[in-house]
């Protein structure tokens, strides 16, 4: 059982382990900065020493608002496929196109065989789980939808490019793990794209998590996992973080159908939304997901990434979920 898992690696956790997706918003200096390096006012430099200071300033807000996992917040990032494309040997940028919602983004293109040629990640996580004693998750986009997300000139076909990017995700988790990482997350926002694909991308995540000593997450959302569940569970990960909230819970109704057999981080707030839920809703919301799923298995966090909310929307979210899971860990506990 994947709490167990979690007490092997040494991490002693509460029941309704809270955490975040990963991303959160950058702060207006952060913001201005990036403008100026890429209009080149500034150095990497002095970009990188604002992002220090922003991941510094969000572990401390996590630590503050009491969080239970934390993540370095991805103050760095600007894409989450974009970033590892940049960092990658074999890939090129592409043209700007639109992705889910707003979105714009350059595309990035795969011309030549994808490499690791050295750590994407692991510094940033190095540095933010220095700021804090709480676990910090690693943060990785997985294969199949850096795949997704980019055009592919090289590769025979989607799979041959997947599994090209699963051996280059591996590496880093070695590297992660190696660095003293315990709970890694593998984000696969595309992964019920196209149902018919999802025994490659499970394959892939094998490639990614088999015989290393880590409790693996993998994060889905935009999802119409009506078409991939309950096949998804045989994914070999600890668990799926889910968006559940900005559907209305109606992901409950499959599970009624066929059990949640992992751990899953069940998705608490609307990160869609400006307005701040109350506690109440966060706690109802919790109490629904219980009416499926046992106590030590649920974690409870954002629907997904808060980048695209304020910080003081962000810190309002968190503070309104941590309200209601003290609620319910005293009324489940007591
Ligand atoms: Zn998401």
């Amino acid at each position: 059982m994947s709490r167990a898992k979690l007490e092997r690696l040494g991490l002693k956790l509460p029941l309704f382990i809270t955490s975040t997706v990963g991303s959160f918003p950058k702060p207006d200096y952060l913001l201005e900065a990036r403008a100026k390096f890429a209009r080149k006012e500034i150095t990497q430099k002095d970009l990188e020493a604002l992002e220090r200071r922003a991941t510094e300033f969000w572990i401390q807000q996590q630590e503050e608002i009491g969080l239970d996992v934390l993540v370095d917040g991805e103050q760095y990032r600007g894409d989450m496929v974009a970033y590892f494309a940049e960092i990658l040997p074999g890939f090129d940028r592409g043209g700007l196109v639109r992705s889910y919602g707003n979105r714009y983004y350059f595309k990035p293109i795969i011309v030549g065989e994808v490499k690791w040629s050295r750590p994407i990640t692991v510094n940033w996580w190095k540095f933010a789980q220095t700021l804090t004693s709480k676990p910090v998750k690693g943060m990785l986009t997985g294969p199949y939808t850096i795949m997704d997300w980019s055009f592919n000139d090289y590769y025979p076909d989607r799979k041959a490019a997947c599994f090209a990017l699963a051996m280059v995700i591996r590496k880093e988790v070695e590297a992660l793990v190696e660095a003293g990482a315990k709970i890694i997350q593998i984000d696969e926002p595309a992964l019920s794209v196209r149902p018919e694909e999802l025994g490659f991308a499970r394959e892939a995540m094998h490639m990614i998590t088999d015989n290393i000593p880590a409790y693996f997450v993998t994060h889905i959302c935009y999802g119409a996992f009506e078409f991939i569940y309950p096949q998804m569970l045989d994914l070999p990960v600890d668990n799926f973080d889910l968006e559940m909230s900005n559907s209305g819970l109606d992901l409950i109704g499959l599970f009624e159908k066929d059990p949640f057999t992992k751990d899953l981080s069940f998705g608490v707030l609307d990160v869609h939304s400006h307005a701040v839920e109350a506690p109440g809703v966060v706690k109802d919301r919790i109490e629904k997901a219980l009416q499926v799923l046992r106590p030590e298995t649920l974690w409870v966090d954002p629907d997904c990434g808060l980048k695209t909310r304020t910080v003081e929307e962000a810190q309002g979210k968190l503070r309104a979920m941590m309200e209601a899971v003290r609620e319910v860990r005293q009324s489940v506990g007591g």
